[in-house]
C-alpha cells in the first residue's frame, strides 16, 4: 500500500567530503537515519583516497608490488569502474596520480608543470589493472597507479543506503549526498506525487535553482565545473580531467544533470556525456537513464528525455530547449 504519511525525519550530516541531508517519511526514525549515515562511513571507510588508510589505499599503496584481496563491495564497485574506463570515453578510475598531483578541492592546489602532468599520464592506463574474481583482489601493475573512485563512490554509497531503506521498510524519502540526490518512491506530500528538485545555477551559489523538475522515484545526479575550483593568474581550473591531456577537460558546459534508477550508473553517465562536448547531439538513452539536463556556459539549458509540463524554468536570463 501507497504510503502517504506526511511526517517527516531529516537529518544533516558531514561526510564524504560534503553535506548529506537525509529525509525520510513515514515511521522512520532519527535512530533509521544515523544507521544510513554510519552505512555511508563504512564504504568511506573503505573506498576514500583522502586519508591514510583505506582499502583502496591498501591497493594503491601495493601498486607494482601485490594483489591486495578487498571485500565484496569495495571490488565489485573496483571492478565496475575499471571496466567503465577501458571504453575510454574519458571516464578514468586510474586517474588518481592526476588527482593527487593537481589537488583540486585540496589544500595545495596548483597547476602543475607539463613535465610533470606527462610523467603522470603514464600511470594511468587501465588496462594495467588485474581483477581476480576469486580472492576479490586488485593489482595494479605499475609502481605509482592509484584508483580514485569520486565520480562514482557517492552514487553507489546511495544506492546501498536506498537498499538499507527497503530492507527497513522505508519507502519514501530523499538521500542527498553533496547535491546528488536519491528520491525514494513517491513524494508524499505533493498531490500529483511527484518529487520537485532544483537544478543549481552553475553562476550562483550553492541553493540557487534556475530550473525546477517534477519527477517521481529516480536519482538525479550532477557534475559540474562549478563545484570544486583552482582559480590562478592563469586561469580557472575545475576538477574532471581529461586523461588523454592530464588537464580539466574544457568545453562549453557548465553542468551536466541525469536521472536514473541506480544513482551509480547516473554518475557514469554525467561524466560520459560531460566528455561528449555537443549537448544538442541526438542522446540515444542507456538503459536506465531517462533524462539529461545540459547547462552550458553561455547560459543554455538544454533537457533530453524530459516532459515540458514537467520543467519550469525560474531564471530568464536562461534560455530553456527541450528535447
Ligand atoms: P563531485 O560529485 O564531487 O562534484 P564528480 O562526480 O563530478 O564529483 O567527480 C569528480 C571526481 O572524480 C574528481 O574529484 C576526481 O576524484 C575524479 N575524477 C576526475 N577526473 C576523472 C575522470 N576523467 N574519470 C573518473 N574520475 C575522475
Ligand atoms: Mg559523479
Amino acid at each position: 500500500m501507497e504510503n502517504l504519511s506526511h511526517r517527516k525525519v531529516q537529518k544533516a550530516y558531514r561526510g564524504l567530503g560534503t553535506n548529506i541531508t537525509l529525509s525520510a517519511f513515514g515511521s522512520a526514525t532519527t535512530t533509521d537515519l544515523d544507521d544510513s549515515f554510519l552505512l555511508l562511513q563504512q564504504f568511506e571507510d573503505k573506498l576514500t583516497v583522502n586519508r591514510s588508510q583505506s582499502e583502496l589505499m591498501s591497493v594503491n599503496n601495493s601498486a607494482g608490488i601485490k594483489p591486495v584481496s578487498v571485500s565484496d563491495s569495495t571490488y565489485h564497485l573496483a571492478k565496475l569502474a575499471i571496466l567503465t574506463s577501458q571504453q575510454g570515453f574519458g571516464f578514468n578510475a586510474l586517474i588518481g596520480p592526476l588527482v593527487k598531483l593537481w589537488k583540486i578541492g585540496f589544500s595545495g592546489a596548483h597547476v602543475p608543470t607539463d613535465t610533470e602532468i606527462k610523467a603522470k599520464l603514464q600511470l594511468i592506463d587501465p588496462t594495467q589493472v588485474e581483477l581476480n574474481d576469486q580472492d576479490f583482489s586488485i593489482f595494479l601493475k605499475k609502481p605509482g597507479m592509484q584508483l580514485d573512485l569520486g565520480a562514482i563512490a557517492k552514487g553507489y554509497i546511495a544506492d546501498r543506503i536506498q537498499d538499507l531503506w527497503q530492507a527497513k521498510g522505508i519507502s519514501n524519502g530523499i538521500i542527498n549526498l553533496g547535491g546528488n540526490l536519491l528520491l525514494k518512491g513517491n513524494a508524499p506530500h505533493h498531490v500529483d506525487r511527484k518529487w520537485r528538485i532544483g537544478i543549481q545555477d552553475p553562476f550562483a551559489k550553492r541553493g540557487a535553482a534556475i530550473l525546477s523538475v517534477k519527477t517521481g522515484p529516480c536519482s538525479a545526479v550532477t557534475s559540474g565545473i562549478y563545484e570544486r575550483l583552482l582559480k590562478t593568474s592563469t586561469g580557472t581550473y575545475h576538477h574532471i580531467l581529461d586523461p588523454l591531456t592530464g588537464y580539466p577537460h574544457e568545453n562549453n558546459l557548465a553542468s551536466v544533470t541525469v536521472f536514473s534508477k541506480e544513482s551509480v550508473m547516473a554518475e557514469i553517465e554525467t561524466t560520459r556525456l560531460f566528455f561528449k562536448d555537443d549537448p544538442t547531439a541526438t542522446y540515444e538513452p542507456l538503459t536506465d537513464i531517462f533524462g539529461v539536463i545540459f547547462v552550458t556556459k553561455d547560459k543554455k539549458i538544454i533537457t533530453h528525455g524530459l516532459q515540458s509540463q514537467d520543467l519550469t524554468l525560474l531564471d530568464d536570463s536562461f534560455e530553456l530547449s527541450i528535447n
